[in-house]
This record gives structure tokens, sequence and C-alpha cells, in this order.
């Protein structure tokens, strides 16, 4: 068998406009943009990845900007919503703040030991702040941001997953290394041994399917630590007769996606240091990054996008 999965690497999702999600996640929620590349499946299409200042894998939630498609349809079977986790006396801070930016917000909601704020992105996003588990070591807020470092979001916490068949779904997670914990109210919860990201709640819900497109989640990373993992995991995979890719370089790291019977798309990646273009640097993901094997095709790919502007620090803390 190969090793167990720590936790969770990444969240990857469908909006609407790219700047306008730059602005929202880097203006409103204060997650820096790490990079702005381009989707390695689809060169005609940005992919932005938001996260601590390093882009640590367990903090990054990344976005696939599609201005010209439909709006998605929450439904199953598809990852539902994510959570970030933030210092437990701080949601007071994030209701007012999402509140002065017109975000309509529920909760504080008790779920299990927890208190969680739900509000959506502009494209309808689903997504959670969630105070209460202990912040996570290795991760370090981006410190140029709008939201006071010791009210910032300290990474993912997890997410919710909408399944077509909540069984099967359970018996992947296990398979990854996650370990039944609790559930309530047809929210059954998984959580994976690693200090940070840990958490993925299988729903178990009458739920119409969904479609995907924008304000949907299209995928969720784990961590897995080297190559040899994914090889082992692609082999395991395959023997189930799952629907498997091969393994992509995918230039901060390497993966592989899996659909598992429950429907739920899990991609794995490889665990490294962080995913910001220049090794988290005061100008990663100011400009589009292109890894080698995209370079020749710069000019025709940077013609072919809309231009984005990262605001500055001033222009953030203005806001
Ligand atoms: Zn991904």
């Amino acid at each position: 068998m190969p090793s167990d999965t720590p936790g969770l690497h990444h969240v990857t999702g469908i909006v609407g406009d790219a700047q306008t999600a730059i602005d929202w996640y880097s203006g409103v929620l204060g997650l820096r943009l790490v990079t702005q590349t381009v989707n390695f499946e689809d060169i005609l299409q940005h992919h932005l990845y938001f996260g601590d200042a390093a882009g640590t894998p367990g903090t990054v939630l990344t976005h696939f900007p599609d201005p010209h498609g439909d709006p998605g349809r929450i439904g199953k079977p598809q990852v539902e919503s994510v959570a970030f986790v933030v210092p437990a006396d701080a949601l007071e801070y994030w209701h007012t703040r999402l509140a002065d930016h017109d975000i309509a917000v529920e909760g504080p909601l008790e779920r299990f030991d927890e208190r969680v704020l739900q509000f959506e992105d502009p494209a309808g996003t689903r997504l959670e702040l969630v105070a209460g588990p202990p912040i996570p070591e290795g991760t370090e807020p981006w410190t140029d941001g709008p939201v006071p470092t010791d009210r910032a979001i300290r990474g993912l916490y997890g997410v919710a997953a909408l399944s077509v068949n909540p069984y099967a779904t359970a018996g992947t997670l296990e398979t990854l290394g996650f370990e039944y914990e609790t559930e309530r109210d047809g929210r059954i919860r998984y959580r994976a041994p690693g200090d940070r990201a840990g958490v993925v709640d299988v729903l178990d819900r009458d739920t119409p399917f969904g479609r995907e497109g924008q304000g949907t989640l299209h995928h969720v990373a784990v961590r897995v630590e080297t190559e040899d993992d994914l090889h082992e995991w692609r082999a395991l995979f395959a023997d189930r007769d799952y629907d498997v890719s091969r393994v992509k370089d995918r230039h901060f790291f390497h993966s592989l996606y899996v659909r598992e019977p429950g429907g739920i798309l899990f991609e794995l990646a490889t665990e490294t240091g962080g995913v910001a273009a220049g090794g988290g640097t005061d100008r990663a993901g100011e400009s589009l990054f292109l890894p080698d094997w995209f370079e020749r095709d710069r000019d025709l790919i940077e013609s072919q996008l809309p231009e984005l502007t990262v605001p500055t620090t001033d222009e953030i803390s203005d806001r």
C-alpha cells in the first residue's frame, strides 16, 4: 500500500471573470494571488492560485475563470463547499468585514465543536470560515494583505462532498488514509491524520444532480509525499477499475486524478514547499507564469487572455 495522505493539498473551482476573482479573493478574503498561470489542459484559460504567502499545500484554493461559460448548478456528484480556518476569536471581525462588502453571511452556525460562517464568492461558490479548530503550524498568512495577521485565514480546513454514493466515497477516503470521526444530520466527517487541512465531510442528502460551471468546485486534491507514491496509488486505483489519469507534471507538483465511484473527482498531488511562482517572493503572482514547455507560445497565449491587474498592497488596504 502507498502511504496515507496527511490531508488536503488544494481545492479547485470555476468562476466567471478573472479580475473579479483576484479583486475579491485578495481584496476581501486577504488571500495572496501566489500564481497566475494557464490551465495546462487548455492554455487559453487562466488558472489562478490563491493561498498563504508561499502557497503552502493545505492553504491553496485555485480557480479556472470561465468568463463566457454558463453558471453551474451545485449538486451531486460534486465538492459542495470549501472551508477555511480562522483564529477562534476572529469570526465577529469576519462577519462585519463580509457584511461591509455587501456579502450575505449566514451564521455563526454551530457545527460539531466549531462555529461557522457561510457565504458565497461573486460566482456563487460556497465558502465557509471555521473557528474553533487549532491553527495549523507551518503556514504563513500574507502580511501585505488587507486583513490583520491575527484575523487572517490560516489555510484550508476542509471540504464537503455531495456524493452519488456516500458509502463508496467513504470507502475511497478510508483507502486514502482518512478516518471516520463523527456524523450528524447527514454530514459524515472524515479526517486525515496530518496537522492541517484534514477534513472531508461526506453529505448524505437527497440532492439533485449538479452541472459543472461558474460557482461550482471542480476537484479536491490531497497531499502525497513523492512521485513514487503517485505511481503506487495509480496502480491501486487501476486495479479497482477506477477512472484514473496518468501521472502529470503540474510544474509546482506532480499529480494524478481519480474519479471515484461516488462521482467525486480527487487529485493526488505531491507535497512541495509551495506553489507560488517564483517561490513566494514579493513578485509572486504579478505576471503570467508559464512552465518551460509553454514558454515558446507566450506571445500567442498572452494575446488570447484578458489582461489582469494584480492590486498593490496600497490599493488593497484602501478597500
Ligand atoms: Zn488541482
